[in-house]
């Protein structure tokens, strides 16, 4: 198995990380999203990412098989990503590093999630703080990663489907109904647990 890939993008400036899935929680899904023209940020997601940059590092973990399919290749995600990048950079958010998992879900690989793979090679890189960190998504998997690498899980649930079927076992520390309720939730919560803020103008709260 090759390692994973990582896209450093800026200076590591705080452990405390968030870590984002990508289709679905910061991007529409679109199945196997092989150009860039299909890249749509989701409501409010680029407000909220540049609101949790102020404290947080911002990492990018997600599921990629559409690589060991054939469907598209490194290059083209890489293409996809800088898209991304560049909108969100339109608002001021910006993504520490990206890690995906490129490949089949039959490879059996530590790194497709819900495996914690990804989680646990960042942190490792990064020297994250995993008790002080997030990982926030759309699906039951990015729950269970999130609790194999120790960090807590804000799921993204616009219609509380998953809420009113939740798996015993599966258990986020907060169902958002939207990403900006989860970004607003993470910072509460990092600040009653030890976040310390710089006195001043607060930065401004994602609408
Ligand atoms: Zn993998």
């Amino acid at each position: 198995m090759p390692p994973a890939p990582r896209r450093p993008c800026s200076e590591e400036t705080t452990n405390r990380t968030v870590f984002l899935d990508r289709d679905g929680t910061i991007l529409r899904d679109v199945p196997y999203c092989s150009r860039p023209e299909d890249v749509e940020l989701l409501p409010g997601v680029s407000r909220g990412i540049a609101y949790l940059n102020e404290h947080f590092k911002v990492v990018l973990v997600t599921n990629q098989s559409g690589v060991a399919r054939g469907y598209f290749t490194e290059e083209m995600l890489d293409r996809i990503h800088q898209h991304m990048l560049r909108e969100l950079a339109r608002e001021g958010a910006g993504v520490d590093a990206i890690y995906y998992c490129p490949h089949h879900p039959d490879e059996g690989c530590e790194c497709r999630k819900p495996r914690p793979g990804l989680i646990l090679a960042a942190a490792e890189e990064m020297a994250i703080d995993l008790p002080n960190s997030y990982f926030v998504g759309d699906q039951l998997q990015d729950m269970a990663a999130a609790r194999e690498a120790g960090c807590r899980g804000v799921l993204i649930d616009d219609l509380f489907y998953i809420k009113r079927n939740l798996p015993r076992g599966a258990s986020p520390e907060y169902i958002a109904p939207d990403f900006r309720t989860g970004a607003l939730w993470i910072m509460a919560h990092a600040r009653s647990h030890g976040l310390e803020t710089v006195p001043g103008p607060a930065p401004q709260p994602p609408l």
